[in-house]
């Protein structure tokens, strides 16, 4: 599951933060999600948890935001964000649109005490 994979990088990124930082807990992860990701939320959520288990991350609470990615349009050049798959530029109705920026999944930050 590809799901599973994104979790496990955002855990042990987050685990280095809380031990570079000295941490007992993290109580909050922060993680930004493309809008364009088709990967779904709710198993990206399971897995997140069953990988805290027994880490500094067991109680964190882990915030999924869903972000709009920017996207150029070739015919035209407007530069605006996409909030769905499969949109047309909104400026002249193209097809030919390039994404920039695909990271989809970023942690943010975390809280910790
Ligand atoms: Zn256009």
């Amino acid at each position: 599951m590809h799901e599973y994979g994104i979790a496990q990088e955002i855990v042990s990124t987050a685990l280095e933060c809380a031990r570079a930082e000295k941490a007992e807990r993290i109580t909050r992860v922060h993680i930004e999600m493309s809008a364009l990701a088709d990967e779904s939320e709710d198993s990206l959520q399971m897995y997140l948890e069953t990988l805290a288990r027994g880490t500094l991350a067991e109680s964190a609470v882990f915030d999924i935001a869903r972000v709009s990615v920017s996207a150029q349009c070739l015919d035209c050049q407007t530069t605006f964000t996409l909030a769905e798959l499969g949109r047309l530029c909104s400026r002249c109705g193209s097809a030919g649109v390039v994404m920039q920026g695909r990271a989809e999944f970023k942690m943010t930050g975390i809280e910790v005490e």
